[in-house]
């Protein structure tokens, strides 16, 4: 998996025009309603809502207008995400398949409201067919437990479902074939928030090379679900000081859900 990266100050004026570009049709997409009136029919709000955290509750509001309710013609939830299954098959679109011990689709809630998006199966991912199971998986475990959830109650994949030899990064070809199995999951689960882990899932996602350190804590769109850029728990572990900046980002995730009624089951940590 890639490393992410420190800040270059080169790239400081491109990312704040992003930025504002994206802020800008995040304001006109939302038509700057704010709350919608109508609560989420999904699990309802059990825990104290989070403190207020600098992001636009608009763009938490705004519709996944892009990925739409059973879209092509599928159903949504576990039935959605089955069918994505079946039509993913034995894969051998791509040049991993034959490399693979398992392919790795993704695990959890078929409904949920959080969806984690990192970018590939590593050694023991490819071994259990699991995502996120080794010792960086233990971490996103513990930080999604720290937003009030269980592993259960989220949804959590990868970029690509074949581990790519030696961690290397995914190559364009392999993300042009996978990536739109990630956006039927997508489609078949309609969450109202992904959070993506890593330099890598995050410019991938974005089609933004601005740095992660740059890209982490600005919600930004994709599929006009709202997404959050944070740190790959691989690089936390490296580097334990970028924890607290991960920590905001998550914090700010469930402040922006809490703005349109949806909190975690259990109290998020402190
Ligand atoms: N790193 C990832 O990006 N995904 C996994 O599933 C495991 C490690």
């Amino acid at each position: 998996m890639a490393a992410d990266d420190g800040a270059d100050p080169r790239e400081e004026l491109r990312a704040l025009v992003g930025q504002l570009r994206t802020n800008l049709s995040l304001r006109q997409r939302s038509g700057l309603q704010g709350v919608p009136k109508k609560p989420s029919v999904r699990k309802p709000v059990s825990a104290p809502a989070a403190a207020a955290a600098p992001v636009a509750a608009s763009v938490v509001a705004a519709p996944p207008a892009e990925v739409p309710e059973g879209e092509g013609g599928r159903p949504a939830g576990a039935k959605g995400l089955a069918l994505v299954r079946e039509d993913l098959g034995d894969c051998q679109r791509c040049k991993l398949a034959p490399l693979r011990t398992k392919l790795v689709f993704g695990v959890g809630n078929p409904n949920a409201h959080l969806v984690f998006v990192g970018e590939a199966p590593g050694a023991d991912e490819d071994a259990q067919g699991e995502p996120f199971v080794g010792k960086a998986g233990q971490l996103l475990t513990k930080m999604i437990e720290a937003m009030g959830y269980a592993r259960e109650d989220v949804y959590i994949c990868n970029i690509l479902k074949c581990r790519p030899p030696g961690n290397r990064n995914p190559e364009p070809d392999e993300v042009a074939s996978c990536e739109p199995f990630l956006k039927k999951q997508l489609g078949a689960i309609r969450p109202r928030m992904i959070v993506a882990l890593g330099k890598f899932a995050v410019q991938c996602l974005l089609r933004d090379d601005s740095p992660i350190s740059r890209l982490r804590g600005n919600l930004r769109t994709y599929e006009g679900i709202p997404l959050m850029p944070t740190f790959h728990p691989a690089y936390l572990l490296r580097d334990p000081s970028k924890k607290k900046l991960a920590w905001d980002d998550l914090k700010a995730v469930n402040a922006a859900l809490a703005q349109v009624g949806i909190s975690p089951p259990r109290p998020p940590a402190a």
